[in-house]
């Protein structure tokens, strides 16, 4: 393995999908719903299959039913307009999205500001486009995992690229509003800087958090690489369906470093995803809905076990602080936790550079049965 990737190892997902395989223990680690996605969605797909479209290699930018259906809902949603020949791009999941903005935006030596905790693929792409990473750590207080915009512009540099954004937040479920949006795109203009967005818990939002996309504010729709996926907002993780809405110039930009990854994929699933994407508000209400009785669920039952609990605004994770358990190292704690409490969960500090900031924090996922999750309540109220 080479330098750039030396670091990184086996991705902690795998590593705890893993472990939750061979000790049986309920898996809150990986954030997939054990719930596919809808049954329309899925007789799409069936027939897309059996009619031969997306068979062969489809179109490079993606199929027109799809770019269509992307910019439909960022219309619809947020009024964002954006040209379906030239401004949308179907990537193989958000994943590729960001690595191939990075890999086509970053320039070696280039520095990338990412929100710490972090999604787990922005370092290793980051490392994989020769930049370096300037983390910005979210920290805790009054129940959010908050942003010190004073630390976010203090981290611009000469050598800042680009900003990578995350709302609403893996692993934090911070959802960042309208004023800290509003700060974060008057520095990015300021400063004159690039922001890969990642949007893909877009749908995922409780109570009176709201999100708006940060292309929408004055000034970044021509700066800005939005980021979504059919993974998160259908439930269908494993069909690798996401997209990519910025300028002419910038999603020429990604498709070139895209073409030379995956150069198209889930030929099929795209023309199911533009069904998916026109599906009616009721859709997008009830798995808000869904989702949000599954985080009350799980956050009370935590916080019955013993844990601090950090309410997420947004995404189906919820993250937890295990130091009233007694406990310190959310590493030792997760590792442990299967053979203890049949439970599986994520360690936070794989997510921070700053691996002391993160230690005490552990994340689950709420995207489950809610027999599951009360099952997985009841065997960790036995930690106390
Ligand atoms: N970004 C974030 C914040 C995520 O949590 C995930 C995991 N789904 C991804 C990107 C990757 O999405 P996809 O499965 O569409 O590649
Ligand atoms: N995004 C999912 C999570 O945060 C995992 C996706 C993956 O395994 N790469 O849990």
């Amino acid at each position: 393995l080479n330098r750039r990737l030396a670091e990184f190892g086996t991705t902690i997902f795998a590593e705890m999908s893993a472990l939750a395989v061979t000790t049986g223990a309920i898996n809150l680690g990986q954030g997939f719903p054990d719930t596919d996605g809808p049954e329309s969605v899925r007789e799409a797909a069936v027939r897309a299959l059996r009619d031969g479209r997306g068979n062969q290699y489809p179109p490079g930018p993606g199929v027109p039913e799809l770019r269509t259906a992307v910019a439909e809902h960022q219309l619809d949603r947020y009024g964002l307009t954006y040209d379906p020949g030239l401004e949308v791009l179907v990537t193989a999941g958000a994943t590729e999205a960001i690595a191939a903005s990075l890999l086509a935006l970053v320039e070696p030596g280039d520095e990338v500001i990412a929100l710490e905790p972090y999604y787990d693929s922005y370092a290793a792409s980051i490392a994989m486009a020769g930049g370096s990473r300037v983390p910005v750590t979210l920290r805790p207080s009054d129940g959010r995992f908050r942003l010190d915009l004073d630390e976010l512009r203090d981290a611009v540099t000469p050598r800042t690229r680009l900003i990578l954004l995350n709302t609403p937040h893996n692993p934090t479920g911070t959802v960042l509003t309208r004023a800290e949006l509003t700060e974060i795109a008057r520095l990015a203009v300021e400063r004159d800087l690039l922001v890969v967005t990642d949007e893909v818990y877009e749908h995922l939002v409780f109570d009176d958090a709201e999100h708006i996309p940060l292309a929408s504010f004055p000034g970044m729709r021509e700066r800005t690489v939005s980021i979504g996926s059919a993974g998160k907002t259908f439930s269908f993780t494993g069909w690798k369906v996401g997209w990519v809405t910025s300028t002419p110039e910038l999603v020429a930009a990604v498709r070139s470093a895209k073409q030379y990854l995956t150069y198209v994929a889930s030929g099929p699933f795209q023309y199911a995803v533009a069904e998916a994407l026109a599906l009616p508000d009721a859709f997008f209400a009830d798995f808000r809905a869904d989702m949000r009785a599954k985080r009350d669920l799980l956050s009370e039952g935590l916080t019955a076990a013993g844990f601090d609990v950090y309410r997420p605004a947004g995404t189906y994770f919820v993250t937890t602080d295990i130091r009233p358990l007694g406990e310190t190292d959310g590493f030792a704690f997760c590792r442990a936790l299967p053979e203890r409490a049949g439970v599986v969960a994520i360690p936070n500090a794989v997510f921070y550079d700053h691996r002391d900031a993160g230690a005490p924090f552990v994340r689950f996922a709420f995207c489950k049965r809610k027999g599951v999750l009360e099952e997985a309540v009841t065997r960790l109220k036995r930690l106390i």
